[in-house]
């Protein structure tokens, strides 16, 4: 194998404004000087894992513009194979961010380049993910590109086992059966479960021990819920552990989910057991929410092992 992980996802350009209050219906107010940051939860994870020393390789789709140009930039830099990384097609995905005083955010996105993901073109990218051990998506590219992947994957190739499917379910959408029944594991935050979890009593219990036990009764392999500054849980059939989080002065969690599960999926591709590997993750969410920015704040193995 070439590649611990090939993350399929998004890449989006960040435009962030911070404004004194977000306007109301036909008002115009005035913000703060425009941030460009590279984001998208795919790009993010390509990132965090290539930072941490992760052989990975992202398949993504940018439009033939500077935005485009900015995040094929930002994933070289921090070290991830970007023969994958799709050029043209619609502009490249944007993320309008207003920021108010006490931190709350509204976004606007536009999924430009990133609805275009086909499972064509995830067909034509055989190579990538037969090279790779794990494949690591998220649900901001097309539902039946994401499904397309599964079902590589889960063919294989020429005899030999596709890669390991980890999945972040967000944004939120019902997930088709074969797609849950690949994952391994299922990734999700507080809102991620309620939300698969709607239809039953149990999506609105507070133990997230239920909602784990629950999730994995509808077929996945194994099902990690992340918990913020609690740490994460993992349910795998066996048993289900919670992993506390290292404690941190948390800065601006921007991203930590990201990290977090680009972390988990290249730890699980260089053959830790999914509780070894959530204990490593765990502690770059940490790192990460203890500087700001999304990819800015991801860490180096030195950092993590630092905390
Ligand atoms: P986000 O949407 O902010 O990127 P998320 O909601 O998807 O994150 P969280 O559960 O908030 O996911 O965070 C993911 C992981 O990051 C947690 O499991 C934990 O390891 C770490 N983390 C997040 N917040 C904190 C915190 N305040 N203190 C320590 N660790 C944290």
């Amino acid at each position: 194998h070439d590649y611990d992980l090939l993350v399929v996802g998004s890449a989006n350009a960040d435009l962030v404004i911070g404004v004194d209050r977000r306007p109301g219906a036909g008002e115009t107010v005035l913000g703060s000087d425009l941030a460009v940051h590279p984001g998208g939860k795919g790009a993010n994870q390509a990132v965090a894992a290539a930072r941490l020393g992760a052989r990975t390789a992202l398949l993504a789709r940018v439009g033939d513009d500077d935005y485009g140009r900015l995040l094929l930039d930002s994933q070289a830099k921090a070290g991830v194979d970007t023969v994958g990384v799709l050029v043209g097609g619609a502009p490249t995905g944007v993320a309008l961010i207003t920021v108010d005083p006490s931190g709350d955010n509204s976004i606007v996105v536009s999924q430009g380049a990133n609805a275009r993901l086909t499972p064509e073109d995830v067909r034509a990218a055989a190579s990538l993910l037969a090279a790779a051990r794990v494949v690591s998506l998220q649900l901001e590219i097309p539902l039946e590109t994401v499904a397309e992947v599964v079902r590589a994957a889960g063919a294989g190739f020429g005899g030999r086992p596709g890669p390991r499917v980890v999945l972040n379910p967000s944004p939120t959408a019902p997930l088709p059966t074969d797609v849950l029944a690949a994952c391994d594991p299922l990734v999700v935050n507080e809102h991620e479960a309620r939300f698969l979890l709607s239809d039953a009593p149990v999506g609105s219990s507070d133990d997230p021990e239920e909602w784990a036990d629950a999730l994995l009764s509808r077929g996945p392999r194994s099902v990690v819920v992340t918990l913020g500054a609690e740490g994460a849980l993992v349910a795998d059939g066996d048993r289900t552990v919670l992993v506390p989080s290292p404690a941190v002065t948390a800065v601006d969690t921007t991203g930590a989910g990201d990290a977090f599960t680009g972390a988990l999926a290249w730890r699980l591709g260089v053959g830790d057991d999914l509780p070894t590997a959530v204990r490593f993750a765990v502690r770059v969410g940490a790192a990460a929410v203890t500087r700001a920015g999304a990819q800015a704040s991801f860490p180096s193995t030195e950092e993590v092992a630092a905390l």
